[in-house]
């Protein structure tokens, strides 16, 4: 399986970074005149065709394979377009004899007043934690990308894993939501439910409105770059949160040898968020986006299938006789005659599961 993995690099010195901007200019010409020859009809390029291009020569020649496959596309696309245009954000490109990753550095050639190899410490997350330990498992590096976005500086590492797609039985559902951000229930082949995990919101809600009151008062004080400071740590705050929620639950994905999880397609969790307040609503979906794809993330790492249904019915079936009636749901407990009275989102969560076992047999 082939994998991309997005590290982020520590703030460089503005000297260093002078030399990232240069040669990020250098490429946007370089993959210019490299466009203008394949329009010329001159195929066979090498680096040696570019000598006034201030790059690495392996930078210059992984732009030429990246420019022939655009242009050929562009061919393809007809366009009326007199020949390929690049933007200025283009990412400087190596193959993988060009990097070398060792923990959290990274080193790389660019071109300074010669061809230098450069060092630069990478971000400690979780995404290095997970490329380190793809690596020791044997996984091959392939091409990565310097990039600059939005005043940060990334390192984009494509990967070769072996991962082995895990052919065990059991299911896991799992329910996002507000009041609980996550239900999991895992099923066996016998559509026994085996286990169950709550991850509820009530902190999430606490670490809100705390944010929420302070911008109230900033607002009135009229400081909008604190307000904005503070919602980029807000979302910090809940991106770590979705990691650890994340981790944990492909955790008991593995102990109890899931080896499908199953999740709802997003509109419906829009629609539990309709009784929020818009602001609110935005900064949840985008919550709950972030949460099943990092749920996806890691489980495909582990060898995990993940499956998503249409969430109709989800909430209002009965998990245990199969009914659906609307309003069944009493605050946080889901009511059926038939005497199942349940947390109406593990509710949720066993419908998941049992839906797609029901597909399956089918
Ligand atoms: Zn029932």
């Amino acid at each position: 399986m082939q994998l991309t993995i997005v590290l982020e690099l520590l703030q460089p010195t503005k000297r260093k970074e002078a030399v990232m901007f240069s040669n990020v200019r250098e490429v946007v010409k370089n993959r210019q005149a490299i466009a203008s020859e394949l329009k010329k009809g001159n195929t066979k390029l090498s680096s040696a065709h570019f000598k006034q291009s201030r790059l690495p020569s392996a930078v210059k020649n992984q732009n030429i394979r990246e420019v022939k496959a655009l242009y050929r596309l562009f061919k393809q696309s007809e366009s009326k377009k007199e020949n390929m245009t690049f933007k200025d954000n283009q990412p400087i490109c190596f193959n993988n004899q060009n990097f070398a990753l060792d923990g959290h550095m990274i080193s790389f050639p660019l071109y300074d007043d010669k061809v230098r190899r450069f060092v630069f410490p990478v971000k400690q997350t979780e995404r290095l934690t997970l490329l380190n330990d793809y690596m020791k498992q044997g996984a091959k590096l392939g091409k990565a990308s310097l990039f600059y976005r939005q005043g940060k500086w990334y390192f984009a590492v494509t990967i070769q894993t072996k991962v082995n797609q895990s052919t065990n039985k059991q299911v896991m559902g799992i329910d996002i939501g507000l009041r609980q951000l996550a239900v999991a229930s895992v099923f066996n082949e016998q559509n026994e439910e085996i286990n169950r995990v709550f991850h509820n919101g009530k902190q999430v809600g606490f670490i809100r409105k705390k944010y929420r009151s302070v911008r109230r008062k900033l607002g009135k004080a009229k400081q909008p770059k604190l307000i904005k400071r503070l919602g980029d740590k807000e979302q910090r705050w809940m991106t770590n949160k979705n990691h650890q929620i994340s981790r944990q639950l492909i955790n008991l994905a593995v102990q109890e040898q899931v080896g499908v999880i199953v999740m709802e397609k997003l509109e419906n969790i829009r629609q539990t968020a309709r009784s929020l307040r818009r602001v609110d609503r935005s900064l949840h979906s985008w919550a709950f986006y972030e949460l099943q794809s990092f749920i996806e993330y890691k489980a495909k790492l582990a060898g995990i299938k993940v499956v998503y249904i249409d969430p109709k019915h989800t909430s209002q079936r009965c998990s245990s006789c199969g009914v659906v009636k609307k309003q069944q749901r009493k605050r946080n407990i889901y009511h059926c005659s038939c005497g199942n009275h349940i947390h109406a989102d593990l509710n949720a969560s066993r419908n998941i599961a049992q839906i797609y076992n029901e597909q399956q047999s089918a």
